[in-house]
């Protein structure tokens, strides 16, 4: 079986989601997802499908490190390159998945559980206290046990400085309201995260994650931004609020330095955008002999959602999934099927060859972006 060729679509959900359909010469195709390579997914992965033409699609790991090396004066450790090879990793599973009969998850050695827990994002950065709380009252009513708020908010009045990013004590106070809000509405025994968005300072970090031990949290997400490993792992050992990171690191070189140096309690890599199925576990695999559990960051529509779920199936230190699609409906329509895939807050991991779940081109369509075209 020899590649023929590589197509993409760009959909707009949160923000883009990059479709990539891999043809081969059999004529049997495998569909992938990438996400936050924004307009530039398309032109990279046009642009990589000349090293993949007449390519045995089976090679995975061989053909994304062709690629990678190939582009290493372009951007081959991080940012919009890897997102690209991402989404043609992805699809190159489902292809071979389907070649074999098999889904995903057992080409990656097998499942250590059947379904995926989710975590639901739930917004919330300019949000009062009170309307944080009933929106965590309903979510966890649909089944979710666990749920994430953001808990920066540039429109807080008592910020007095859109760059500075030391905390005021009354942002400081709005962070735990909120936290004390949503923990009071939902009770003791469902997970809460929070969000920070890598948008304070080191000290300023500390303050909010021993302000915030009281509650019990699942995770403060990125208290620091991504790129000072040693900030983060300050953070980290001045608390008892457990770290989570990695949301903007790409490949296991990224994670390298944080997992090495255990600056956090959880890593988080997106894996539709830093890797790929391959590497996603590998960098599982890493944070495992430090006990270190993966709770990774999603923001793809289902196809994407589900090839992370078949990593996750796959690592013994999963943790929980991300779901960032609260209120948006057609999220379900983008995949066959009818009804969603999420059961009370889970994902089945599906059985089916390949990913186990097809787009549906009628849906898609209605919600790709203005001036491409489907695939052929
Ligand atoms: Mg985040």
């Amino acid at each position: 079986m020899k590649i023929k060729d590589i197509q993409t679509i760009e959909v707009l959900g949160h923000g883009y989601s990059t479709y990539v359909r891999v043809y081969t010469d059999e004529g049997l195709t495998g569909t992938g997802e990438c996400i936050h390579g924004r307009s530039a997914s398309s032109a990279i992965i046009s642009d990589m499908k000349a090293l993949l033409l007449n390519e045995n699609p089976f090679d995975i790991d061989r053909l994304f490190e062709k690629v990678r090396r190939a582009y290493i004066f372009d951007g081959a450790i991080g940012g919009n390159v890897i997102s690209a090879l991402t989404g043609i990793e992805i699809a190159l599973w489902d292809l071979v998945g389907k070649a074999l009969n098999l889904p995903v998850y057992q080409l990656l050695g097998g499942k250590f559980r059947d379904k995926i827990r989710l975590y639901s994002d739930c917004g919330g950065g300019m949000d009062e206290p009170e309307s944080c709380g009933k929106k965590a009252k309903e979510v966890v009513s649909m089944g979710f046990n666990a749920i994430k708020f953001d808990i920066d908010d540039f429109n807080n009045p008592y910020k007095l400085d859109s760059w500075n990013w030391s905390i005021t004590p009354g942002e400081l106070q709005s962070m735990i309201d909120k936290v004390s809000a949503v923990r009071e509405s939902v009770g003791p025994n469902i997970d809460i995260a929070v969000d920070m968005h890598g948008r304070y300072d080191t000290h300023s970090a500390i303050r909010v994650a021993k302000a915030l031990e009281p509650y019990n949290l699942l995770w403060l997400e990125e208290p620091v931004p991504p790129e000072n490993i040693t900030a983060m792992r300050e953070v980290k050992s001045s608390t008892s609020t457990p770290i989570c990171a990695g949301e903007n690191l790409f490949l296991r070189y990224g994670f390298r330095e944080l997992i090495e140096k255990q600056a956090v309690d959880i890593i988080m890599p997106d894996i539709p955008k830093c890797c790929g199925l391959s590497e996603g576990r590998k960098i599982a695999n890493m944070a495992e002999i430090y006990y270190i559990p993966m709770a990774p960051h999603n923001v793809c529509g289902p196809l994407g959602t589900i090839a992370s779920c078949h990593v996750c199936a796959s690592i013994p230190n999963f943790l929980v999934l991300e779901w960032h699609w609260l209120g948006r409906k057609h999220w379900d329509e983008l995949v066959f099927g009818g009804d969603s895939i999420i059961k009370d807050g889970y994902i089945e991991v599906p059985d089916r060859p390949g990913l186990g779940v097809e787009i549906n081109p009628d849906a898609v369509k209605k919600y790709m972006r203005s001036g491409t075209k489907f695939f052929d």
